[in-house]
């Protein structure tokens, strides 16, 4: 039994409480013999005895080797559970955290009490529960809360190599929980684990674990080999290229599963859409697709006809309405309703979601095909049936679970995935993988901290770690869309950290609230200090830290002029700061709360925080062909609504819009056909209506004397109400002003067409633009707060709020500069008064005004 030798040989090393104990599990015999399949039990000794002798270990295996699905097992067997502690698990990304301990628990024939999962806001762990499967960042969370993480006898920091902020920031502060727990013989074992070989920045980072060194043990994984393909010419269209090729495969080659990797969400919905229509899977479900085909010929016949009538505006391109498609497929079960969406990790795929070119205008040949023309083979035989699955992280669950399932008898399998599929999940019996050679990367722009979603090569690592998913079962091949001298020449080796690639104000903001140094923090991979600097100077600008004065300088740091590396961090966090960390969400919407609080319109608040993390709650594209969209935007624009609240909402901006919808939307009942009808998404309604329950939870834990009710119902707030509401607003976007220029502020003739209709903003020397879909396009209000800029072939603002200029007086004097005279006091919003004392005029930009007293 080598839990035995396993734990003598512990308690030679490490006297103090090694776990003896063996629990014993009740597998099903099915599960136990696709177990004994996997390579990384051949090593299960070899792993448990370095875990016993080592406070950390790092393991090293390919995907599919079973790290994931069999450490946490190992562990529990071993009985590190059995102590009363639990086994922590941390995922980067939220999907994997809840299916792999759904899998988990199954394989353990254990319940979901037992082996349970958490990630923001929602979770099923009990006081039952040994394992936990979580993401990173709340784990981070628990160590606010516990910071020697009492409860757990082990953490895993699974997907290391992904290095996400958190996961890295993690193993960071691990690297000093586990000395302290050494000393009061209570020892916390941590296991880095890592789909890559790439873990010096983990193991060779004296600053991290002292000697001796973690040891490293690699899991063989029975690899097949893969035969690489190149292509001669790097094509630009990747996605049709990939259409070729999965198509010649299809047609070709012999049987074995294909996956094949895009970059978004909507690249994988077209490919699918595409191959579905060339390679349709027969079913008893013929005649309905049958009508259906007809019902689309009916359409194009209608079009065509309108067309012809309609010659002053032909209609260049048909736009087919996404709903209906996914109907026509049919090979999935209804859409469930998915969860919100707000990880990290879920981000890469919103972008195609946000603002990626309609890829629902269909060209004509297309058109064709879905039409059902080579559906029923006008031209010749019937293909043999290829069974076509998407897979991207906002696909809920479910959907995701139909990987693992054998396809249809007599079809192939093919995958369509974003590079989700590259080291979380893996699918079995894949022979072939086509791989476009691109992923999507969100890039931020350092400075200003505007992103932008951006398309570029994958590193190496990535592209070698895709080609191995064709080798897991068989020796396989992989098509690379692109010619080896790219891959040799234009690939990075291995991808960038994450924390190096974004700005890292909430990492900040929690680490200061955590009392940790931002500055000289053991990072596995340190930030730039550039990076950390603009992170302070947003957190200085949001209230959320103050500047200490510099000792030695003698007077205040000011961080944008700070260059050098020695240069200190002299903020300190400032009350408002630790209400706003309490909140798991960003920076800027906990202030937003901490602010409401105050105020008592935390529902309100909650409504909006919930609705502006949701994507495209308001219908921008039409659902009906006979509508443009235009008729569209009018019909939310101009919605007159049984929830009258916020009085005239469209003056006041795309925020204040979207409080009113979601507050109609719940008056109304939320059916989906009240959404459509009035221009609202009922995905989003119903995922803001999931996040506005959950938000309110966790606040009733986070403020102890708060007891918040979720009333779908609330009644709309008075006019005091949403002028309050904007304020909070814009105390929480006080970075984010933007004032509109006035033509007469334009010189030359080139400024005056590239400043046309154009906003002015601190953050940006360039012109940022209000979008055809904000509300703010019908009155082009002077100044307003935006939640975030993008950049298509201009950058445009996001759901714009209405601000009034006086108020920057009081919410962002920062930003203001105050006529003489200078020796009265700041200008400061006294509570007790409700009042802001000071007596000045306050300039911002070109703008002045009096400070009402
Ligand atoms: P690793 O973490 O090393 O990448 P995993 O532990 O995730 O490996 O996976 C091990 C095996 O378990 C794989 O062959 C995978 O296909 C299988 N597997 C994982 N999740 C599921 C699931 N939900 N259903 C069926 N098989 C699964
Ligand atoms: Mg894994």
């Amino acid at each position: 039994e080598p839990a035995e030798t396993q734990s003598s040989k512990a308690d030679a090393v490490e006297p103090v409480k090694q776990p003896a104990v063996f629990m014993n599990l009740n597998r099903l015999a099915e599960v136990q013999a696709a177990r004994l399949k996997l390579p990384i039990l051949a090593e299960e000794q070899v792993i448990m005895e370095a875990i016993s002798e080592n406070l950390v270990t790092v393991i090293v295996g390919a995907t599919g080797s079973g790290k994931t699905t069999q450490i946490p097992q190992f562990l529990y067997e071993t009985g590190y559970t059995s102590n009363g502690k639990m086994i922590g698990i941390t995922e980067p990304r939220r999907v994997a955290a809840i299916s792999m301990s759904q899998r988990v628990a199954h394989e353990m024939n254990l319940s979901s009490r037992e082996v349970s999962y958490q990630i923001r806001f929602e979770g099923n762990s009990t006081s039952d529960t040994k394992i936990k499967f979580m993401t990173d960042g709340v784990l981070l969370k628990e160590i606010q809360l516990d910071p020697t993480l009492k409860k757990y006898s082990v953490i895993v920091i699974d997907e290391a190599h992904e290095r996400s902020v958190f996961s890295d920031i993690l193993i960071g502060i691990l690297s000093r929980i586990i000395p302290r727990r050494q000393a009061k013989g209570k020892p916390l074992k941590l296991i880095i684990m890592s789909a890559t070989l790439k873990v010096e920045d983990f193991t060779e980072n004296v600053r991290l674990f002292k000697e001796p060194k973690p040891p490293v043990i690699k899991v063989d994984a029975r690899m097949f080999d893969v035969t690489i393909h190149y292509n001669k010419r790097t094509a630009e269209d990747y996605l049709g290229e990939a259409y070729k090729k999965a198509c010649k495969i299809h047609r070709q080659l012999p049987e074995g599963g294909i996956l094949i990797f895009l970059t978004g969400q909507q690249e994988v919905n077209t490919l699918v859409r595409k191959l579905r229509a060339t390679f349709p899977v027969h079913s008893s479900s013929k005649d309905e697709m049958r009508k259906e085909v007809s019902g689309f010929r009916k359409k194009k016949l209608e079009i065509k006809a309108k067309r012809k009538a309609d010659k002053e505006s032909p209609v260049k391109k048909i736009v087919l309405p996404e709903v209906k498609l996914e109907n026509f497929s049919s090979a999935l079960p209804d859409d469930a309703e998915g969860d919100f969406a707000e990880d990290v990790a879920d981000l890469e795929d919103r972008g195609a979601v946000d603002h990626g070119d309609s890829d629902l205008d269909l060209d004509e040949e297309e058109y064709d095909i879905i039409a059902g023309k080579k559906r029923f083979g006008e031209q010749g035989e019937p293909e043999q049936p290829l069974w076509v699955l998407p897979l991207f992280s906002m696909l809920p669950p479910e959907k995701q679970q139909m990987v693992f399932r054998p396809p249809p008898e007599g079809t192939r399998l093919c995958v369509v995935a974003t590079n989700v599929a590259e080291t979380s999940l893996t699918i079995p019996s894949i022979k072939y993988v086509v791989d476009c050679g691109k992923v999507k990367e969100k890039v931020y722009d350092k400075v200003t901290g505007v992103s932008m979603f951006h398309v570029t090569w994958t590193s190496q690592a990535s592209a070698n770690q895709r080609a191995g998913r064709a080798g897991r079962t068989a020796p396989g091949h992989c098509y690379r869309l692109y010619s080896s001298a790219i891959f040799n020449d234009e690939f990075l080796k291995f991808s960038r950290a994450e924390i190096q690639r974004r700005p890292i104000d909430d990492l900040v903001l929690v680490m200061k609230a955590m009392n940790l140094p931002v500055v000289n923090f053991p990072f596995p991979t340190p930030p730039e200090y550039l990076q950390i600097c603009h992170g302070i100077k947003r957190l200085l600008t949001l209230g959320a830290l103050e500047e200490l004065p510099d000792p030695a300088a003698g007077s205040l740091p000011k961080y944008k002029k700070i260059k050098t590396q020695k240069a200190k961090d002299l903020s300190r966090i400032t009350s408002l700061g630790k209400a706003m960390a309490a909140f798991p969400l960003a920076p800027r919407y906990g202030k937003m709360l901490a602010l409401s609080h105050q105020h008592s319109l935390l529902p309100y608040t909650v409504a909006l925080v919930a609705a502006l993390t949701v994507p495209e709650v308001l219908i921008e594209t039409p659902l009906d062909l006979k509508e443009n969209v235009n008729d569209v935007r009018k019909r939310w624009r101009t919605l007159r609504m049984s929830w009258a609240g916020t009085g005239n909402s469209r003056r006041l901006g795309d925020v204040m819009v979207l409080l009113r919808a979601v507050g109609a939307a719940e008056y109304e009942g939320g059916a989906r056909d009240w959404c459509e009808n009035n221009g609202l998404r009922h995905k989003g309604i119903t995922e803001i209506r999931k996040l506005r329950r959950q938000l309110t939870n966790e606040i009733n834990l986070i403020i102890p004397s708060c007891d918040l009710i979720l009333d779908p119902h609330m009644a709309p707030p008075t006019d005091d109400q949403a002028r309050l509401l904007r304020q909070i607003v814009l105390a929480g976007s006080v970075d984010h002003v933007a004032r509109r220029v006035d033509d007469c502020e334009l010189k030359t003739p080139e400024d005056k067409v590239k400043w046309r209709h154009a906003y002015r903003t601190q953050e940006m020397e360039e012109p940022v633009f209000m979008p055809t879909s904000s509300i703010g396009r019908i009155d082009m209000p002077q100044w307003v707060v935006y939640q975030d800029v993008y950049e298509t072939h201009k950058m445009f603002m996001r759901n714009v709020t209405v601000i009034e200029p006086e108020w920057l007086a009081v919410f962002a004097p920062n930003l203001c500069t105050f006529s003489p005279p200078l020796e009265s006091p700041e200008p400061r919003y006294d509570a007790d008064r409700d009042k802001i004392v000071c007596h000045r005029t306050a300039k911002f930009g070109p703008a002045s005004w009096e400070i009402p007293e």
